[in-house]
Formats: C-alpha cells, sequence, structure tokens
C-alpha cells in the first residue's frame, strides 16, 4: 500500500501547530510596537495568569524551549559539585543532550528506579544515602515529571510523598511539566495541589505541547529561589527579546479559569487517547505497556507491523522509554484520526476486522 499523507501524526504533541486562541493572542500581540525583553503587558498578564492558576505569588520567566526550562532552573538550584536525582526515562536524563550537567557546569545526575515511569519514593533515601563522602557529588536537587514520559500521573499525594522524602532528605524539588496541562485535566485539581502544596519549589511549566508555537514558563514557587535567574537567563541566551511572542499565546491559552483553552485543549487529546487506547486494547497481539493517564498510548508490536504502518504514512516513535510504540495525541486531533490509526494497526496486525467494527 503506498503511503498517502495524513492530515495529522501521532508522533508528538508538537508536531501540532498553535491552537486558536493562542494564534489568535499572537496577532493581537503583533500589532505595533510593544516594550522589549519581557518588559510588555503580555509579559506582564501571562505572569499575572500563570500567578492566577497556582493561586500563590510565584516568580516567573519565559525561555525558548523545555530543555532550557528544565537546564537552566536545574543549574540554578545547585553548585556544579551537586548531583540531580531523577528517574531513568526522564527527559532530562535521555533526551537533552546533557544540557542540565552542562549548564549547571558538570553535576552528575544520578538516575531512581520504578514503574510505569515514576520514581519509587524508597530509591531516594537510598540513593542520597549510599555515598556521603567528600569523593561523591553532594545530592541537591530531585526533579520528577508530570505527566510522567511514559504516559502515566502522578497524583497530589504521589507528589507529596516523593517532594516530602527530598526535602526531609535536604533536597530541593524541581518538576518536568512539559505536559503538565494533560496531567492537570486528568487530575481534575487544583494546580497547587501537584506543585507547591505537594512540595514543589520550581516547575518547567510547558506550553508548546499544549497549542503554543515555543516558549516554556518556568515557575519559581519558592521566590527565594529565583535570584538573579534572569541574568542566568540573559547569558544562556535564552531573553527573548521581542519576548512578548513566548508569553501572548499564554495569555490566549490561560485566560477563562475552569474551562480555559490550556485545560480543555489537554482534556481533549487525553479523551483522544483514551478512545485509540478503547480501539487498540481489543487487538489480539497489542499489548499495551503502560496505564493511560495522559495524552498517549503506549503499544507493543511486532516489527512487521511497525514496518508496515511507517510503509503507511503514519510516524510515532519507537524509542521513548523501554521501547515499544508511541502514540501522542494533541489538541487538533480528532476522531477521524483515531479511527484512521486504528484501522490501520488492525488491518497490519492482520485483524481487518476492527476496521469493519469502526
Ligand atoms: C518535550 C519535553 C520536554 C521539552 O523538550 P524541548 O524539545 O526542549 O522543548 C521536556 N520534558 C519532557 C518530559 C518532554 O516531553
Amino acid at each position: 500500500m503506498s503511503a498517502n499523507p495524513k492530515p495529522r501524526q501521532f508522533a508528538s504533541d508538537n508536531y501540532a501547530g498553535f491552537a486558536p486562541e493562542a494564534w489568535a493572542a499572537m496577532a493581537q500581540a503583533n500589532a505595533g510596537h510593544c516594550v522589549a525583553y519581557g518588559d510588555d503587558r503580555w509579559t506582564a498578564e501571562a505572569s499575572d495568569l500563570i500567578r492566577e492558576v497556582f493561586e500563590t505569588d510565584c516568580e516567573v520567566f519565559f525561555v525558548f524551549n523545555g530543555t532550557a526550562a528544565n537546564s537552566l532552573s536545574l543549574a540554578h538550584l545547585c553548585d556544579s559539585y551537586h548531583s540531580i536525582l531523577c528517574h531513568e526515562t526522564a527527559h532530562v536524563e535521555t533526551d537533552e543532550c546533557g544540557a542540565p550537567e552542562f549548564f549547571s557546569n558538570g553535576t552528575k545526575i544520578l538516575l531512581l528506579p520504578g514503574g510505569n515511569g515514576k520514581i519509587d519514593p524508597a530509591s531516594i533515601k537510598a540513593t542520597v544515602q549510599k555515598r556521603t563522602d567528600i569523593h561523591y557529588p553532594k545530592p541537591r536537587v530531585l526533579t520528577l515529571t508530570n505527566a510522567t514520559e511514559l504516559g502515566t500521573v502522578y497524583t497530589p499525594a504521589e507528589v507529596a510523598a516523593i517532594a516530602g522524602e527530598a526535602k526531609r532528605l535536604g533536597l530541593r524539588v524541581h518538576m518536568d511539566g512539559a505536559r503538565f496541562a494533560n496531567a492537570a485535566a486528568t487530575l481534575g485539581v487544583p494546580p497547587k495541589q501537584i506543585t507547591w502544596e505537594a512540595g514543589v519549589d520550581v516547575l518547567s511549566f510547558g506550553g508548546t505541547k499544549n497549542g503554543t508555537g515555543v516558549g516554556e514558563a518556568v515557575v519559581f514557587f519558592n521566590k527565594d529561589l529565583a535570584e538573579e535567574f534572569d541574568y542566568r537567563c540573559k547569558q544562556a541566551g535564552h531573553l527573548a527579546s521581542k519576548m512578548r511572542f513566548l508569553s501572548a499565546p499564554w495569555v490566549g491559552m490561560l485566560r477563562g479559569g475552569a474551562d480555559a483553552p490550556w485545560l480543555r485543549h489537554a482534556r481533549h487529546a487525553n479523551n483522544m487517547a483514551e478512545r485509540l487506547l478503547s480501539l487498540v486494547q481489543k487487538l489480539p497481539g497489542a499489548q499495551i505497556l503502560f496505564p493511560r493517564q495522559a495524552n498517549s498510548v503506549f503499544v507493543q508490536l511486532n516489527p512487521k507491523a511497525i514496518a508496515e504502518l511507517h510503509a503507511r504514512g503514519w510516524k510515532f516513535y519507537t524509542f521513548i522509554g523501554q521501547g515499544g510504540c508511541r502514540f501522542m495525541c494533541s489538541w487538533d486531533t480528532t476522531e477521524e484520526d483515531i479511527h484512521a490509526l486504528a484501522a490501520d494497526i488492525g488491518e497490519v496486525m492482520g485483524t481487518p476486522s476492527l476496521s469493519s467494527a469502526l
């Protein structure tokens, strides 16, 4: 079968474009001149909206991407002789090309185990206390990802257990929230319950995968830790001169309270993943790898099926976590996209009945 072009893909939620609300705010911000380097009304409003979302007075900075948000905030939380604890499948370990170590001038990342992409709380103490002599880098920060790299979601109690244990052991706590919106939409709890109330000091708050075009927010709930972070961003090349084009899309996404676009779009992406799961889990031979709790479905398919799906023009990753196929839904994924993909998965797995059942 020949590959016909797909209107939308499942490789990543950053294949999608701007959500309409983010794009409209971008257009408004483009009307005329505006103060540069972040002293503009869009950046002020986006920061205020983030303070509203988290119901607290926090410090907010915008940088170009998630790798920078993670690396610069982690670097700010420790010195070069410290170490940073994270899950063994964490983006900071597997997908940032050593940027956290680079920006912090040589910290060591220490890996924690745990099922379904979540840190095992018992492993924190074991790792911190494994070595306490001067010859080993001193543990100073723990970072956890919500939603995780494997599409699972930490509950408020789980975040509190991990952050609480980290705090007792003298660590600062960072959260990688590249898909924070999806986690918040799944849990339906006030965002403060999975951040500062649970012990998170700093959050990398992702906008891009949620429906902006560029720019992630670094949110310091512990304001003392934010001192001079603006200088760190500038030195690293992450102070945007036309900052309004990073911040205005956030205004479009965050305005509107409980039904604001950021939550509505995340809920939609999560629901589309649930639809895909419900179809694919019926297929004999398609093994679902992790609980579906955010906007992705991980499934083990045989190599021939994977090659045939690629030949049919579908794009999806097979290298995240422990392998398997990752199908990621976006704010603009449609029911038709889900049906088309599920039907093709059924056919390449030799279960064409699925397509007729759709
Ligand atoms: C996408 C992603 C990031 C950010 O990646 P960039 O490509 O640098 O924007 C960070 N953490 C996680 C878990 C991600 O999925």
